[in-house]
């Protein structure tokens, strides 16, 4: 059982029965009747291996206690109802011929419901297409949006859960039943919502194990589950949101990419992580910009194998600086930091943090600092205080526990099998 470590200024996580409570209310609120079942999945937090999904590289994320709940109910025709406590509109009705790419739907609706339309595009090699009707749910969670934390994911991975049990797909009982089903969820945010994103977050929400990272190679789509136990040694990983927004996100995630991609072409290999000879390459390159952005990514891939290698040999204490080495690199070479993510990770390092990093895309978003469990309170005080002394949003927190994928959380498996 995960237990929270207290933050008092941080962004509370529902327990499972708060979480089952709240969207069970809401589902009675919205529809006569209770639901089929609860599941939920978790939001995500990245501890190394940043803008290497596209490049075939290592990611090595964590499941948070923070969770998307949704309680569910199979319908007999094709309608397809939505409540969401924390979306524009709150409700949403249609069928399930409205949620496809480039259909006239409200973006949360998407990501809700998405999943029933990339399931059934499985048909072909699965077979159930033709098993997938309409659905009532409700959604509820505590996953903090937009905060690079991986709502998204959460709400497509709970949904893709809930109609695999409520029609019987068979999917969410094994490890391989799993990666279909969070390949279905990067279908539905690629192609429903029309975000691009690679399979990270999809795989922390449903493949990863409590206690444990999910170093996830993303140039085959193999896991492995890597002990991730910080509170045995006092420590705590501590979830700066900085809340800071900055424009042209996208056509910079846009450009990291192409640059990427352009030196891989040119070597003649797929993406970076298959350069035979990285150094080589590097000593090559004579773009200075180029030469910062390839050099980001080959010693970032390092840095992945380095800090499980470390987490492997239970060496916490020496966590730190490989954090700090991949700020860096985000910063100096490829240039996706931002004042506030630069504020964050230095504030902390000096209240007490042992390493700190900007984690997810960049320019905004969130940082970690892993530091001792007693630091924790102080370090957000301190990064408080920065932030209020230049004028900017108040930051929030919370505390990083390893927790579980998802799943079923009402605890009832029976009646929702048919
Ligand atoms: P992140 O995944 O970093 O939180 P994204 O922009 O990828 O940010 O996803 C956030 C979007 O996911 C929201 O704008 C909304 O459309 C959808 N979403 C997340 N949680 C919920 C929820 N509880 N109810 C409705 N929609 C949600
Ligand atoms: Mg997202």
């Amino acid at each position: 059982m995960t237990t929270s470590v207290p933050l008092t200024t941080g962004i509370p996580s529902w327990s499972g029965e708060e979480g089952v409570r709240r969207a069970h209310d809401l589902f009675l609120q919205a529809y006569a009747g209770p639901p089929d079942g609860v599941w939920a999945a978790p939001g995500r937090v990245n501890l190394i291996g940043e803008h290497l999904d596209y490049n075939g590289g290592p990611c090595l994320p964590i499941a948070l206690p923070h969770r998307t709940y949704v309680a569910l109910r199979r319908r007999a025709d094709r309608t397809v109802r939505l409540a969401s406590d924390d979306a524009d509109p709150t409700r949403w009705e249609g069928t399930l011929d409205d949620i496809r790419p480039g259909g006239d739907i409200p973006s949360w609706v998407g990501y809700a419901a998405g999943p029933a339309w990339a399931l059934a595009q499985q048909d072909a090699t699965l077979g159930f297409a033709a098993a997938l009707g309409g659905f009532d749910a409700a959604v509820v969670s505590c996953v903090p949006w937009g905060a690079g934390l991986s709502s998204s994911a959460a709400i497509e991975c709970a949904t893709a859960l809930a109609l695999d049990e409520t029609y019987g797909l068979g999917l969410g009982d094994d490890a391989t039943g799993r990666a279909t089903l969070a390949a279905a969820c990067v279908r539905a945010e690629n192609e429903v919502v029309g975000a691009p994103t690679g399979g990270m977050d999809q795989a922390a929400a449903l493949a990863t194990r409590e206690g444990h990272a999910l170093l996830l190679d993303t140039l085959d789509g193999s896991v492995e589950q890597v002990p991730f136990d910080l509170g045995r040694v006092g420590l705590a990983l501590l979830v700066i949101d900085t809340r800071a927004e900055h424009a042209l996100v996208d056509g910079q995630y846009a450009a990291r990419r192409a640059a990427c991609e352009a030196v891989a072409a040119r070597e003649g290999v797929p993406t970076l992580r298959e350069l035979a000879d990285p150094p080589a390459v590097l000593a090559r390159l004579t773009d200075p910009v180029e030469r910062r952005r390839v050099r980001h990514v080959v010693t970032e891939i390092d840095r992945v194998g380095e800090f499980v290698a470390l987490l492997r040999a239970d060496r916490y204490d020496a966590l730190g600086p490989v954090l700090d080495a991949s700020h860096a690199s985000l910063r100096d070479d490829y240039e996706v930091s931002c004042p506030e993510l630069d504020v964050a990770v230095e504030t902390a390092r000096a209240a007490g943090a042992l390493g700190a990093r900007m984690t997810g895309g960049g320019f905004g978003g969130s940082a970690i600092a892993l530091a001792p469990t007693g630091r924790v309170e102080a370090i957000a005080a301190a990064v408080t205080d920065a932030y209020a002394r230049r004028g900017w949003h108040a930051p929030r927190f919370l505390v990083a526990l390893a927790s579980a994928a998802g799943g079923r959380v009402d605890g009832r498996t029976d009646g929702a099998q048919r």
